[in-house]
């Protein structure tokens, strides 16, 4: 029931993870949880939520399921998997998102609330809007799309549940997008890979960088968003305390687009039409990866 409700038939499926112990908790910038306004959010840390609601099995075609909208173009024949981080009913199902989960070596909360600019514009809003966007792109390049959450008003799904999303679908690539909550002093984007964890992420790791370069190639042509400067190393990271990295079969990295702390960044990521330029960026960079 940390799914959210409305989505009958859904499977939950839980990753077997061998319950090693080597807690590393690691509380690394990332998406930080919101500071006021949301409900507690039990561990203070920046768990780098990641998103989800499950929907296992879900089409190219999105919403309702009916036809075809595979087209004839670049990406035909390719699956791509993109997870709009957090859920916008996060923030009153405190409980159930903070229920641990599997994560690979360790476990972890189920999912979090997110970050928020000053202005109030909820990262789970702008990963929603954005992602939606994503998927247009990539579906008028012919690859069949599957998102992780059908709205912007359930609760999760877990990270480990958003990773079997991928799974599942046997992604081509996966992509998660956030947005980080970091010191308001910086700015910039980054995107994360997996670090090389034995039994989880050997196998992912390197063509998840090859995904990673791609897309903030094609991220910082596009947008002309900085590089991070208060976090990662040339826009880019690897970690190996994400969920939704760490239990993943298939090639993934998490976009953070930029810093909803900064006031720079905030004006960007609530623009609609800078939205559709990072959209299109981002589609962009999946197609680079997808073409080679
Ligand atoms: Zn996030």
């Amino acid at each position: 029931m940390r799914i959210s409700s409305p989505t009958p038939g859904k499977t939950r499926r839980t990753t077997p993870v061998a319950p090693i112990a080597a807690a590393a908790v690691l509380a690394l910038s990332a998406c930080a949880a919101l500071p006021g306004g949301a409900p507690p959010d039990p561990s203070a840390a920046p768990a780098p939520g990641e998103p989800g609601s499950g929907r296992p099995g879900e089409g190219a075609s999105g919403g309702s399921g009916a036809g075809e909208v595979e087209g004839e173009g670049r990406l035909s024949g390719m699956t791509v998997v993109i997870d709009p981080g957090h859920n916008g009913g996060n923030a009153e199902a405190a409980t159930e998102i903070a229920e641990q989960v599997p994560a690979g070596p360790d476990t972890k909360e189920c999912d979090t609330v997110g970050a928020e600019t000053d202005g109030g514009y909820p990262e789970h809003e702008f990963t929603w809007e954005l992602s939606t966007l994503v998927r247009d792109r990539l579906e008028e390049e012919g690859a069949e799309v599957v998102l992780t959450r059908e709205d912007n008003a359930g609760v999760g799904p877990c990270v480990n549940e958003r990773a079997e999303i991928g799974n599942e679908a046997e992604a081509d690539a996966a992509v998660s997008i956030h947005a980080d909550g970091g010191p308001a002093s910086g700015r910039g984007f980054h995107v994360i890979a997996p670090g090389v964890l034995t039994g989880y992420t050997d196998d992912i790791a390197e063509p998840s960088r090859r995904l990673a370069r791609d897309l903030r190639a094609a991220f910082e042509d596009g947008t002309g968003q900085p590089r991070a400067d208060y976090i990662a190393e040339e826009g880019l990271d690897e970690r190996t305390d994400l969920g939704g990295l760490n239990l993943s079969d298939v090639p993934k990295v998490f976009l953070e687009a930029g810093n909803m702390s900064n006031p720079t960044d905030a004006a960007n990521l609530a623009d609609p039409e800078w939205q559709a330029t990072a959209a299109t960026a981002i589609a962009d960079g999946i197609g680079d990866f997808l073409a080679e």
